[in-house]
């Protein structure tokens, strides 16, 4: 992975592919085209690092964080994991997390004992589940975060634990949002307490950046940091482009600006070993301005003295960070993909590039698969685990 100056990527050579972003998306692909396919490839990245926003790096206390909020690895394809797992070993974790409500600090997902505590109740699973279905108002049609929870769990639980957070989060009412944002969260009548019920949960066991590190360790692979595409795009030559920031960025906003939403993080070291009893703790009332505490120590099981934490803080403007998914943006994005299919010589990829909130998983997922299609076309077979299903 040599680290070049523009002035060398410049030179005068011709890459088979210019991609932009060192994030999963643009990493993942960068390393099969050069060890799959034997192509010369530029990796670009307007920031000082690679591993887009599941950078970590240890901080002035020697702390490991997370710089752009807590990344957990969990995903139910073992293809995904098989890859992964050429790059990094893996740390067993299972995330947890806690909700701040009144004065209690209670499961999220809503489960069992958030019930039982919240209500001062001793209720089994079976009178947990009628205790929902008592407060439930069933929705004819589901079409939005509101009506998801309003549904299962009604109006009271739906204030206390998704209303204030997701208007925090996104800036927008639950109702102005697409169902699948809270549909991400189920609601449980037992004593699970896991964030995610996936086959496999982990992390990389010498976190993310190590991962790109070895991933983007290819001498078939340049890197060029610190660098906008749009600075250098005449400077540099390449066959084909891969590009993994906004779409609608790259069309200088032809159709107007797909939304975004950013976070702004406030990161702390604390002279104590330990700040609270899990990962990640979320502030769903309104008059809290952040929405979660994380405490990195938890995810990567680091020994130190010190602890480093942040908190989070949604916001209209700063990096790219949540596609918003609603119908009209949705829409939209469907006229830039549109011009993205009549334009050659440009592939766009990733959470950015193809406007999807997905998780890491299934920004591998979607890079290998585009891999494969490249490899296809090549006419080269390429390894079963990489095939998209499985
Ligand atoms: P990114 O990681 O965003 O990388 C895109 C890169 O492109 C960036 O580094 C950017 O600088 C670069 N770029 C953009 N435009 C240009 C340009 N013009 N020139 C040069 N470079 C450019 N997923 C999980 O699975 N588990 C989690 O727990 C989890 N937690 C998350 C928490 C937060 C706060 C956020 C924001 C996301 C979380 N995710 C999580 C999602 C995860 O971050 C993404 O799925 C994944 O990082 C997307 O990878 P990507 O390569 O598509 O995009
Ligand atoms: N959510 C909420 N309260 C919570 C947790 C989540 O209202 O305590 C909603 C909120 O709209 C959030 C969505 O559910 O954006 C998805 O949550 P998730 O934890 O998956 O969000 P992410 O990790 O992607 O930020």
């Amino acid at each position: 992975m040599p680290a070049l100056s523009l002035d060398a990527a410049g030179d005068g050579r011709v890459y088979d592919y210019l991609i932009v972003g060192a994030g999963f998306a643009g990493s993942v692909l960068a390393e099969r085209l050069a060890a799959g396919l034997g192509k010369q490839v530029l990796v670009l990245d307007r920031r000082e690092h690679i591993g887009g926003n599941a950078y970590d790096h240890l901080d002035a206390a020697g702390v490991r964080v997370h710089r752009y909020g807590p990344h957990i690895f969990h995903t139910n394809a073992q293809r995904i994991v098989d890859y992964l797992s050429r790059f990094t070993e893996w740390r067993p974790y299972e995330h947890r997390v806690l909700a701040r409500v009144d004065e209690h600090l209670v499961p999220i997902p809503i489960n069992l004992t958030t019930l039982n505590t919240l209500y001062g109740l001793a209720m089994d699973e079976q009178q947990a589940a009628e205790f929902l279905a008592r407060r439930a108002e069933p929705v004819a049609t589901i079409r939005t975060s509101e009506d998801v929870v309003i549904n299962q769990i009604g109006r009271e639980l739906y204030e206390k634990f998704f209303r204030g957070y997701t208007r925090k989060q996104w800036g927008l009412d639950p109702s102005e949002l697409d169902k699948s944002v809270t549909s991400r969260v189920p609601t449980r009548t037992n004593e699970d307490d896991r964030y995610f019920t996936d086959r496999f949960q982990m992390m990389p066991l010498h976190g993310y950046t190590r991962l790109f590190e070895r991933m983007l360790d290819h001498p078939r692979i340049d890197l060029l940091l610190g660098t906008d595409f749009k600075a250098v795009r005449r400077r540099i030559a390449y066959r084909h482009l891969v590009y993994c920031g906004p779409i609608d960025e790259y069309f200088d906003y032809r159709f107007g600006r797909l939304p975004y939403r950013s976070l702004r993080f406030e990161h702390q070291t604390l002279e104590q070993p330990v700040f609270q009893p899990v990962a990640v703790v979320n502030y769903p009332a309104p008059d809290v301005p952040f929405t979660r505490i994380t405490e990195y120590k938890h995810l990567t099981g680091q020994p130190h003295p010190c602890t480093s934490i942040s908190y989070e803080y949604p916001c209209a403007d700063g990096d790219p960070y949540y596609p918003v998914p609603r119908p009209e943006n949705a829409a939209l994005y469907r006229r830039y993909q549109a011009l993205a299919e009549a334009t050659p010589g440009v592939t766009f990829l990733g959470r950015l590039g193809t406007y999807k909130y997905y998780n890491m998983d299934q920004v591998v997922g979607q890079a290998l698969a585009l891999y494969q299609r490249i490899a296809r076309e090549a006419g080269v077979a390429v390894e079963s685990h990489e095939a998209e299903s499985g």
